[in-house]
C-alpha cells in the first residue's frame, strides 16, 4: 500500500498547482493520474488565460473589479460573487508567477505580456502563448512540481474513494501498466480530475475526460452542483469537433452563414462575434436550425481570410495546423466549417473557494469542482485561471490540514483501503467471468447520443424527459455488461466498463437537473421556458447520489456586490 500525506488525483494544471503549493509547505504529496501529467487536457487549451494586467492599449484601465463584473454578468448571475472576486483579484499574481517560472507568453512590442479579447469581456484581458497557452502553462507547472520532489504515479486509473468513520482515507487505483490493483492511504485526498465532456459525443474534450472523479465523489456521498450547466463552444470543427479557439474571433475572425451574412449583427449588435459563448452558440444553432447553414448543412463558416497569413501564422499557428491535418483546408485561403459542440462542465463537485467539500479530508479544485465561479456560463480564459488560482488555494488548505493533524495510528484507514482493493479485485474478476448479455460500447454510444440529442444547446421538457427515461433504462442494463479481453495489463476493456458506470451517473444528474430547472439561464436554454426566472431559479442545483438516481436540492447563490440585471451584449 502506498502512503502519502496528500494524495492528489489528476496531473492537469489544477492538480499540479496544488502539488506545488502543498510540497512547498512541506507536505509529502503524490499525484496519481490516468495519463502522464503533461498529456492532461489542460495542455490542449488554446485561447488564453484572463488577468486584468492592463497591458493592451485598449484596456489600460482594466482592473479586478471589472473582471469580476464581466464574470458575474457572463455567469448570468449564477456565479458566487465572493469566489469570483477572489479569482479576479488573485489573477495578476498567479500570471506573473507563471511568467517568472518560465511560461513563454506572447508579448507586445514593449515587452509586456500580450493580451487579446475573448467573448463577454469588456476589455482585452486574455494572456496567451500563441494558440498553445495550455501547453506552455502545463509544461511550466510540471517542471515546478518535479523540482519540488513530487512523487508521480501515472497510468493509474482511480476507481474508488475510501471513506471510513465519516472521513476520506484514501483511494483505490488500477495500475494499467503493471496490471495490478493498488491502495493509496492519504490524510487528505484532492480531486483535480477535470471535466466530464465525454458524456457527450460531439465534444472538444480529451477522450479521458469522462467525469469519473465527479462520479466517484458523488457516489461517495459528496453532492455535485449545477450539473445541468454545460458549455457548448460555438466553434468546433465540423466533422471532428476539435476546438477552433475563441482566439480566432478574438483576433478578428467573422462568423458567416449560408447566405453570406455576418449574422451575429442580429443577435449581439454591440459585441458581435465576441458575445459570450452561450449566446454565440445559440445564434449559430438557430442559423443552422432555420436552414441557413452552409449549403443547408449543419455548420456555418468561421472566416479568418481577411486576417492574412502573417497574423494567422503568428497568433493562430495551431489552428492552421489542425485545419490542414483534420479538414484538409488552409484557413488562409478557405473559411473553416464549424458548429457548436460540448466544451466545458460548469457543474461539478460542490467545493468552496478553499477547496473544502462536505467530506472531511476530501478536497477538490479545477474543472471537476464547482466553486462556483462560472455559474450558468463560463467566459473564455477563466477556466485556465480557475485551475491555478484554486489549485494553489486547495494545495494550501490541504497542506495546512495534514500538517496540523495530531499524530495518529498508522492503522487508521489501512483496513478500509485494503478492503477497497479486494472489493475491486472481486468486481473485475466477476466482470471477466460473466457471460455478458449487454455490450458496454453500445451503452456508451447510447449515453453520448442521448446527451447530444436532448441535453444540448436548445432543450425542451419533452426531450429532457426522454433523455432521463433513456439514461435510466441504460443504467438498468449496465449491471449485465461484461468484458471480453482478459489479463489486466492495459486492459482498456476493463477501464471503459468501469468508466461507464460513472458516465451514466454524471449524465443522469445533468439531465435530471436540466429537466427540473424550468427557466433559461446562461447555457441552459429551455424552449418551453424561454425566460430567466430569478424568483424561482436564482439558486444552485445540488444532486445527491442514491441508488435510484439523483435526489435534487437547492442552495442560494452568493450575491454581495452586483445585483442581477438583464444581460445585454
Ligand atoms: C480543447 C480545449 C481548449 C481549451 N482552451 C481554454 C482556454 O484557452 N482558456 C481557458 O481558460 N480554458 C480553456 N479550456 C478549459 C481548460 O483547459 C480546462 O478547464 C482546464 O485545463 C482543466 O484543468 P484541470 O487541471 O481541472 O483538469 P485536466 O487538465 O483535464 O486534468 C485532469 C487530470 O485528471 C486525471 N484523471 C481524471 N480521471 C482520473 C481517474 N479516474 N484516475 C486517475 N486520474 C484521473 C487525468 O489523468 C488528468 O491528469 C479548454 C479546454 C479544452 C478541452
Amino acid at each position: 500500500m502506498h502512503r502519502h500525506q496528500i494524495v492528489i488525483v489528476g496531473g492537469g494544471l489544477a492538480g499540479l498547482r496544488a502539488a506545488v503549493e502543498a510540497t512547498s509547505l512541506g507536505a509529502d504529496c503524490a499525484v496519481v493520474s490516468l495519463v502522464h501529467p503533461v498529456r492532461s487536457h489542460s495542455g490542449a487549451a488554446q485561447g488564453g488565460i484572463n488577468a486584468s494586467l492592463g497591458n493592451h492599449p485598449e484596456g489600460r484601465d482594466d482592473n479586478p473589479d471589472l473582471h469580476a463584473f464581466d464574470t458575474v454578468k457572463g455567469s448570468d448571475y449564477l456565479g458566487d460573487q465572493d469566489a469570483i472576486r477572489i479569482m479576479c483579484q488573485d489573477a495578476p499574481g498567479r500570471i506573473y508567477e507563471m511568467e517568472h517560472w518560465g511560461t513563454p507568453f506572447s508579448r507586445f512590442d514593449d515587452g509586456t505580456i500580450a493580451q487579446r479579447a475573448l467573448g463577454g469581456a469588456g476589455y482585452p484581458r486574455a494572456c496567451y502563448g500563441a494558440d498553445k497557452t495550455g501547453h506552455y502553462l502545463l509544461h511550466t507547472m510540471f517542471q515546478q512540481a518535479i523540482a519540488r520532489g513530487l512523487t508521480i504515479y501515472d497510468e493509474y486509473y482511480v476507481q474508488d474513494l475510501v471513506v471510513e468513520g465519516g472521513a476520506c482515507r484514501g483511494i483505490v487505483a488500477y495500475n494499467l501498466r503493471r496490471g495490478t490493483l493498488e491502495g493509496f492511504l492519504g490524510d487528505a485526498v484532492i480531486f483535480a480530475t477535470g471535466g466530464s465532456g465525454r458524456v457527450y459525443g460531439r465534444s472538444t474534450s480529451a477522450l479521458i475526460n469522462t467525469g469519473t472523479g465527479v462520479g466517484l465523489a458523488y457516489q461517495a456521498g459528496v453532492p455535485i452542483l449545477d450539473m445541468e450547466f454545460v458549455q457548448f463552444h460555438p466553434t468546433t470543427l465540423y466533422g471532428t469537433n476539435i476546438l477552433m479557439t475563441e482566439g480566432c474571433r478574438g483576433e478578428g475572425g467573422y462568423l458567416v452563414n449560408g447566405q453570406g451574412e455576418r449574422f451575429m449583427s442580429k443577435y449581439a449588435p454591440n459585441f458581435m462575434e465576441l458575445a459570450p459563448r452561450d449566446l454565440v452558440a445559440r445564434s449559430i444553432q438557430t442559423e443552422i436550425n432555420e436552414g441557413r447553414g452552409i449549403e443547408g448543412k449543419p455548420y456555418v463558416d468561421l472566416d479568418l481570410r481577411h486576417l492574412g497569413e502573417q497574423v494567422i501564422e503568428e497568433r493562430l499557428p495551431g489552428i492552421r495546423d489542425i485545419c490542414l491535418h483534420f479538414a484538409g483546408i488552409d484557413p488562409v485561403e478557405t473559411p473553416i466549417p464549424i458548429q457548436p459542440g460540448q466544451h466545458y462542465s460548469m457543474g461539478g463537485i460542490d467545493a468552496d473557494y478553499d477547496g473544502h467539500t462536505q467530506l472531511e479530508g476530501f478536497f477538490a479544485a479545477g474543472e471537476c469542482a464547482c466553486v462556483s465561479v462560472h455559474g450558468a456560463n463560463r467566459l473564455g480564459g477563466n477556466s485556465l485561471l480557475e485551475t491555478i488560482v484554486f489549485g494553489k488555494r486547495v494545495g494550501e488548505t490541504a497542506g495546512k490540514y495534514v500538517l496540523g493533524l495530531e499524530p495518529r495510528s498508522e492503522e487508521i484507514g489501512s483496513r478500509a483501503v485494503a478492503d477497497g482493493v479486494r472489493a475491486l479485485e472481486r468486481r473485475i474478476e466477476e466482470l471477466t467471468r460473466r457471460t455478458s448479455t449487454e455490450d458496454p460500447y453500445e451503452i456508451r454510444r447510447l449515453v453520448t447520443e442521448t446527451m447530444d440529442d436532448y441535453v444540448q444547446v436548445y432543450r425542451s421538457g419533452d426531450g429532457l424527459e426522454r433523455a432521463v427515461a433513456l439514461l435510466r433504462e441504460l443504467r438498468e442494463r449496465y449491471p449485465k455488461v461484461g468484458v471480453r479481453a482478459t489479463g489486466l495489463v492495459f486492459n482498456l476493456d476493463v477501464l471503459r466498463v468501469l468508466e461507464l458506470e460513472r458516465m451514466l451517473d454524471v449524465a443522469l444528474a445533468g439531465a435530471e437537473g436540466a429537466l427540473a430547472r424550468e427557466e433559461s439561464r446562461g447555457a441552459h436554454t429551455r424552449l418551453d421556458f424561454p425566460q430567466r426566472d430569478d424568483e424561482r431559479w436564482l439558486q444552485h442545483t445540488l444532486a445527491f447520489w442514491t441508488p435510484e438516481g439523483p435526489r435534487l436540492d437547492y442552495k442560494p447563490v452568493v450575491i454581495d456586490q452586483f445585483e442581477p440585471q438583464v444581460r445585454a451584449y
